[in-house]
This record gives C-alpha cells, structure tokens and sequence, in this order.
C-alpha cells in the first residue's frame, strides 16, 4: 500500500532563483532619487513652456510634448491632498520586500502642494471611514534614506486636532 503512494508521487525539484537586474532609469531618475537621500526632498519636473509642474518629474510634458531636462526639476513639499484612496485586502507580493505585504492597507492618489498631476502611494489608514477626498497628507521619510521608493514608506493623513 505505501509503495503504491509512493509510485503516483510525481517527482519534484524546488529551488527559489536569485534574478538580480539592472536598468538605466535616466538623468531625471538619477537626481530625484540623489536629493531625496541626500537632502531629503522631493523634485518634481516643470515644463519651460506651459509652466506644469509633473509629479513624480516626467520626461516629457503630458501638455504640450516638451522634453524637461533636470534643470528642470524643482523643489516640491512633501505636503499634499488626498483626491481618492482604497482600502486593499487582498493579499500580494510586496516588491519592496518580497514577502507578503500585510493587510488589509490603505492605498492613496495623492496632489502635492504646487504639482499639477497625482501620484500614488501607501497611505497610513486601513479604516476607509477615516478618510476623505480633500484631507491633507504629508510624506512620511525613512530616518536612514537609501534613494529608493523605499525611503518614503506612507503617506500620513494630517488629521486636524
Ligand atoms: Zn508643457
């Protein structure tokens, strides 16, 4: 009986492969990532026809198609609005970490103070209740900043006392 089993057991291997790559992310990339690790600020691109100011910094302006360069890039708060946000509860892999990222988690579309466009990010609130298009947020730094996506782990809801 137990050699029976043992017969229809298919015969597996298991192995976890190590993918280490690299990509050129661009000069806009470059400095966005270089002053938010070493003066911890972010940078958004400006647009020298129209004047629309892209955050996160776009090569190219989604207005009038014309291409930034890092002069370009200006000094954003990391102080913002909320315009949407979800609650997740499903589970996923966390890119940041590789493991399962807990949950459920909040996740917001945010609109710097002076940018034009939106970004999205983790927000600090998994109670849907407790948030509102129109609160203000601010961007929550890592103490140890790497010049990652990392270094900004939230964004926290400013809640007015
Ligand atoms: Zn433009």
């Amino acid at each position: 009986m137990g050699k029976k089993n043992e017969k229809e057991k298919p015969f597996e291997i298991r192995w976890k492969t190590d993918l280490p790559y690299k990509y050129a992310i661009g000069k806009l990339s470059v400095k966005f990532f270089d002053t938010l690790k070493k003066e911890r600020k972010l940078l958004g691109s400006k647009c020298p026809k129209c004047g629309k100011m892209h955050f996160p910094p776009r090569g190219v302006c989604a207005e009038c198609v014309v291409r930034m360069t890092a002069d370009d890039m200006v000094e954003v708060p990391p102080t913002g609005t909320l315009v949407g946000f979800t609650v997740v509860n499903y589970p996923f892999v966390d890119p940041q970490t590789g493991g399962m990222r807990p949950f459920p988690y909040g996740y917001g579309l945010f609109q710097l103070d002076g940018a034009d466009t939106y970004t999205m990010h983790f927000i600090n609130e998994k109670d849907h209740n407790k948030m509102k298009i129109g609160q203000r947020v601010k961007a929550v730094f890592k103490d140890e900043m790497e010049g990652t996506l990392g270094d900004i782990p939230y964004f926290e809801i400013i809640r007015e006392e």
